[in-house]
């Protein structure tokens, strides 16, 4: 008895089994139309077996196979099963959240694409850059000896050292080869430049852009593309990392360590880590690319796990690194948030005809609105954290819930009707700027300026055409963007990150600072950073003022080692939260004991987040440990397989496997 065994979008770890009729002619890899409880559902086919638990008197029959997309292939079905297990999600869940909503569906497919004009047999012409340098040419040779093996390379490029023109050269190899490339990039929304270049160096071949923005119809196109083996580029974020692609022969992962590559709910994979899973499987080389390589990537690499391949020069010849000024808090004092010396550069850029960007990592006007009569302040009634105020539309919003509320006319507290803004956002930062500087134009750069869609992207494409004198901005800023007349950057508030608990706020604010700086000077014009701090003396600042990202991280990974943290363990969280802390509490620590710990791993005690309360719910956590990640997986599977009948009613929780957010 032929039994088809069918992974479903059902949060529980099983599959089920169905019988295949003659007629229906199934196989594994097919998404077929199965009956489920009182109604049909979508599923896909991971196994054809001899018989089953199930009495046969019970089996039902496949109803039909869905037809207009290739059949998924075995390397993809071992991806889905690798990731289910390592990340502790059932398999059909898995699955499910990998394919584009229109392939779960019963919905029929969009009509396949005509191919696009022009030759069609010449996808690999290429339109080269500039000549390499010799470090390019170097680690160009380098991986381009890998094809046809796995292998992961580390191009530790710094900013403007011209990483993409080595991707672009090793894909119209991958190309000419009648292989397919995947780059998997942070943030598709804000590199319109990057697609750009793609198209420009690529006229002729099939890319396919895949992004969670995208609509439905166009996505499904993008993933059908790619699995057919049609396109030869696939340029996305971290989803695309779970397409299938026939004839995978080259994967790159551009801005490695950015957090972005994390997904935070569903299947907490990382699509970093996936990439070089999905290299191995293909078994072709894999290029993780970064002018500051997260420290996993870094030990990896000088453990030689991985082959690093430096790029220390910038592409254009004569464009050096900015120079790196710390500003001295202590000796000057800020008014509006803004040292004299930073006010007197910017001046000085204004009057040469450059731009200049000044950075705040905080958006709206200020992060809070206080009574100074009797301490109040405005804080969000659902979560544990303060309202910022937005001047425009004199709204406080919460930006842990997305609650709102008018600005109230007087304290609640104590009737005072003169209620003060503390501390500086870009809203607060832009204002100041517009009353030193009434002649210049400002424009300001963060998530509430740029709500539409493509609206970033054209307010980017004015600023690198010298639209904009001074530019106010958040991290939004920071990725990637080419601002050839901009000479000046600016960063107001870096010390707050400084002083978080989390070990890994030093490690990213030094990649942050490192990107916003690159962002100046990338053509003949020096350019110039100017920090403001009140500890001018930290390392990390004195790593940034030197550009030594090497130096930098060996001092980070000496304290990871001697502290116990990553990568020097491998680590998991089980987070709950329920209305009550007590009841969130409760639950992990009877998760705690649920199951026997072996010995070498470590289970600690539950502590609330810092933000304890969020949305209404009271949030806490409890790390697991293990020197072993075998041993650390064991101890997850078991764990995890017994934790849903441990939940009470009213209390929602995950693991996450290899977290990277603690807040
Ligand atoms: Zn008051
Ligand atoms: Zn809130």
């Amino acid at each position: 008895m032929r039994v088809l065994r069918v992974a479903l979008e059902v949060p529980v770890a099983k599959l089920f089994d169905y019988l295949c009729d003659a007629s229906v002619l199934a196989e594994v890899g097919d998404r077929v139309v199965v009956p489920f409880g009182s109604r049909e559902r979508v599923g896909v086919v991971v196994d054809a077996v001899d018989g089953s638990s199930v009495a046969s008197a019970r089996l039902k029959d496949v109803t039909r196979v869905l037809e207009g997309a290739p059949r998924l292939p075995a390397d993809w079905l071992e991806q889905m099963r690798f990731l289910a297990a390592y990340y502790q999600r059932p398999f059909g869940e898995t699955v499910a959240g990998a394919l584009p909503p229109r392939l779960r569906s019963l919905k029929a497919l969009p009509k396949r694409k005509p191919p696009i004009e022009g030759d069609p047999g010449e996808p690999a012409r290429f339109v080269a850059g500039p000549a390499p340098n010799e470090a390019q040419r170097q680690a160009i040779e380098r991986i381009r000896a890998a094809f046809g093996s796995f292998r992961t390379f580390l191009l530790h490029g710094i900013t403007g050292s011209g990483k993409t023109e080595v991707y672009l050269r090793l894909i119209a190899e991958v190309v000419a080869r009648r292989q397919q490339a995947l780059v998997l990039v942070p943030e598709i929304g804000l590199t319109p430049q990057l697609e750009a270049r793609f198209r420009h160096a690529f006229p002729q071949a099939r890319i396919a852009m895949l992004h969670s923005a995208l609509e439905d119809t166009a996505r499904t196109h993008a993933w059908l593309d790619a699995a057919r083996g049609e396109a030869q580029i696939v340029l996305g974020t971290r989803l695309a990392v779970l397409t299938p692609m026939a004839k995978l022969g080259l994967v790159a992962v551009d801005e490695e360590h950015d957090p972005s590559f994390k997904q935070q709910e569903g299947l907490r994979y990382s699509a970093r880590d996936a990439a070089i899973q999905r290299a191995k499987l293909a078994g072709c080389p894999v290029v993780l690319g970064s002018a500051t390589p997260s420290l996993e990537t870094w030990q990896n690499a000088r453990a030689g796990r991985y082959e690093l391949l430096p790029l220390p020069e910038r592409a254009v010849p004569g464009a050096k690194l900015p120079t790196v000024r710390l500003v001295d808090l202590r000796n000057e004092s800020a008014e509006h948030g803004l040292a004299p010396s930073v006010v007197e550069a910017v001046r000085a850029r204004l009057a040469g005809g450059e731009q200049s960007l000044v950075f705040i990592n905080r958006r709206g006007y200020a992060p809070v609105l206080a009574c100074d009569a009797c301490g109040w302040a405005a804080g969000c009634s659902r979560c544990s954290a303060r309202l910022v105020l937005h001047s425009a539309d004199r709204r406080l919003r919460c930006h842990h819930c997305g609650a709102e509320e008018p600005v109230p006319r007087a304290c609640p507290t104590c009737g005072n009707v003169d209620l003060r803004p503390h501390g500086r956002g870009t809203q607060r930062i832009e204002e100041a700027l517009a009353g030193i500087f009434p002649e210049a134009r400002i424009l300001r750069i963060d998530r509430d300026s740029a709500r539409k869609r493509g609206e970033l992207a054209r307010t980017l494409a004015g600023v690198s055409r010298g639209e904009g004198d001074i530019l106010v901005g958040t991290q939004l800023l920071a990725k990637g963007h080419d601002f050839p007349n901009l000479t000046l950057v600016c960063v107001l508030n870096a010390d707050s990150a400084l002083l978080s608990t989390d070990y890994r706020s030093a490690e990213r604010l030094f990649a942050t600072l490192q990107q916003v700086g690159g962002r100046s000077g990338r053509r003949e014009q020096p350019g110039e950073v100017l920090v403001q701090t009140r500890f001018p003396g930290h390392p990390m600042y004195q790593a940034l003022m030197r550009h030594d990202f090497a130096g930098f991280a060996a001092s980070q990974l000496a304290e990871r080692e001697a502290a116990g943290f990553p990568p020097f363990v491998f680590e998991a969280a089980l987070r709950a939260e329920a209305k009550r802390l007590a009841d969130t509490m409760a639950f992990l620590k009877a998760a705690a004991r649920l199951v026997p710990v072996p010995e070498s791993v470590k289970v600690y005690d539950p502590v609330p987040h810092v933000i304890t309360r969020r949305a209404g719910y009271e949030r806490a956590q409890l790390v697991v440990q293990s020197h072993s990640r075998p041993a650390l997986q064991a101890f997850l599977a078991e764990w995890n397989a017994a934790l849903p009948a441990a939940a009470p009613r009213g209390i929602r929780w995950h693991l996450d496997v290899d977290p990277i957010e603690f807040d």
